[in-house]
């Protein structure tokens, strides 16, 4: 039924099925055990994947061994994949409503915020394919007169990517079409729950001609099938985008066989307003980086870190641009904020809250939870707001994954700068100033992968993700994405007559 009328959303009245693509063939849920996937928005059956077996995940990893080692795929002119490429993201284009359906339906997240994210990730892919033809080495024609050095950047192999469930699809597309551009070859592993992009996705390359082989799609476990991947033979590289604590235990699996590990990890990004910033842009974009996605962003701007002389002020002022925030049915495309994505999230926000009221902080905004919210039976988390918190408290040092905000007063540039860097994390910050000074002071002195000034969770395909200290290990995107799906080879050339010998003649 249509509950949205003006849209292309509706809740359906059957689950919808997917099918894995290993060696470029799609093989269906009536084959294999099925994953069932429960709305967190509606508690309604809204999808079925099928388990991989370890025999599909082996299955997955030899074709893409295969299409690597054995067929063209790596060798082609760049321009060939570029349009490749090109054409997976004029598809996605085509599929945007079918895909954030599938998103809204088993992430929780609004159609409003999806859409946006499908629009990046088509730009990704776009961008992606320029790389293809613009991956190259370096030469050295300064050794001598009868030699010459060649750097060759050449691709690396197969590349095991490895996703969680709060941006499917965008963060597949900051791995996928960079590696394939390449050269490389994929076998892909997104969260068991929320697979379902991925794995249209499988069907989107079958469409665009993708040859076989040269993307895998596989659903199923992280413990089983996620770590199969990281500690097979056969992997070049793991790219992995999850929690830090995920993140360690895949750096272990995949050092056995010294596989190159990319992470992308979690975060506790500092939001810092200082007073002669524009206090009404800072608070909308405050309140849009905690809400966004319910909080639950890797980037998510969950401590806000308030100037005192504007603290009081500037703090009403985000609660009520929270409080305007319309909470609701994800699949209504005036909604901002749906519910968390699991029962486990649920409580563990619950547990964050309980936590905050212990250590005494003030609870400013919301504190409530609820399993219905407008109509809808979902895992609804109500914007929360603690002020007056300590730098060292729980809730300002440890990765919530929810709609809780934790504000810190300061008063100089510097203070500022040691409570944002007090974490374990080192991912994003945000900083609000109309003082040129100022920005540049605090964007060189945040230890964190991203600092952005006057804006939030901005972002473009040319600048790369990286994570400081434990939000992760390398980058994606951009062009430096060359560097992690390519390795180099050194090639020296010596020119006739070749007269150099290690035992003269004669001897
Ligand atoms: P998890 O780390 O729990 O899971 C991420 C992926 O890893 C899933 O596909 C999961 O599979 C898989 N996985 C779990 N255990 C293993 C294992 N032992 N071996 C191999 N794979 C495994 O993260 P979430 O999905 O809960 O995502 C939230 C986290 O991701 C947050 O910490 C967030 O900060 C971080 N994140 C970081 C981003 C960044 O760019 N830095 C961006 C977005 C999120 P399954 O769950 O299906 O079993």
């Amino acid at each position: 039924m249509n509950a949205h009328p003006s849209t292309p959303y509706a809740l359906p009245d059957a689950p919808r099925d997917f099918s894995l693509l290993i060696d470029g063939s799609l093989i269906p849920v009536s084959d294999r055990e099925p994953i069932d996937r429960t709305s967190p928005a509606h508690r309604r059956l809204v999808s079925r994947y099928p388990r991989a077996t370890a025999a599909d995940t082996d299955s997955a990893v030899a074709a893409a061994k295969t299409a690597f080692e054995k067929t063209d795929w790596a060798t082609m002119p760049g321009a060939a994949r570029a349009r490749l490429i090109l054409k997976v993201a004029e598809l996605i284009r085509e599929h945007k409503a079918e895909l954030a359906q599938i998103e809204a339906l088993e992430g929780g997240k609004p159609v409003s915020a999806i859409e946006g994210e499908i629009d990046v990730s088509v730009d990704l892919w776009e961008y992606a394919a320029t790389l293809a033809r613009h991956a190259y080495g370096d030469t050295y024609d300064t050794l001598g007169k009868d030699t010459m050095g060649l750097v060759l950047r050449q691709p690396i192999g197969v590349v095991a990517m490895i996703t969680p469930w709060n941006f499917p699809l965008l963060i597949l597309s900051q791995k996928l079409p960079f590696a394939l551009a390449l050269g490389c070859t994929a076998v892909v592993k997104p969260s068991e729950l929320t697979s379902g992009t991925a794995l249209l996705l499988g069907e989107l390359l079958q469409k665009a001609g993708m040859p076989a082989g040269v993307v895998n799609i596989l659903a199923g476990s992280g413990s089983t099938i996620g770590m199969q991947l990281c500690s097979h033979t056969d992997v070049a590289v793991v790219s992995f985008t999850g929690s830090t604590e995920v993140g360690k235990t895949i750096s272990r699996a995949a050092a056995d066989t010294l596989k190159r590990v990319s992470l992308e990890l979690g975060g506790k990004a500092a939001h810092i307003v200082f007073a002669d910033a524009d206090l009404e842009a800072a608070a909308d974009k405050v309140a849009f980086g905690i809400l966004h996605n319910a909080g639950q962003c890797c980037v998510s701007g969950t401590r806000l870190l308030v100037q005192r002389s504007v603290a009081e002020q500037f703090s009403q002022a985000v609660a009520a641009q929270i409080k305007s925030v319309r909470v609701g049915d994800p699949l209504d495309p005036t909604v901002k904020v749906g519910p968390v994505i699991s029962k486990q999230q649920y409580e563990t926000i619950g547990s964050y809250i309980a936590i905050g009221k212990e250590e005494n902080a003030t609870l400013m905004l919301g504190g409530t939870q609820s399993l219905q919210h407008g109509g809808v039976d979902g895992y609804f988390v109500e914007p929360t707001i603690f002020a007056d918190v300590s730098p060292d408290m729980r809730i300002a040092q440890e990765e919530i994954f929810g709609p809780v905000l934790a504000i810190i007063p300061f008063d100089t540039v510097d203070e500022a700068l040691e409570i944002a860097n007090s974490t374990i994390y080192g991912l994003a910050s945000g900083v609000w100033t109309s003082n040129l000074d100022t920005a540049f002071k605090c964007a060189r002195g945040l230890r964190s992968g991203t600092v952005e000034v006057n804006t939030y969770i901005a972002g473009a395909p040319e600048l790369p993700l990286v994570g400081h200290r434990q939000s992760g290990v390398g980058h994606e995107k951009g062009r430096f994405a060359v560097e992690e799906f390519t390795e180099l080879k050194t090639v020296q050339l010596q020119f006739g007559p070749l007269t150099d010998r290690w035992v003269p003649k004669g001897n």
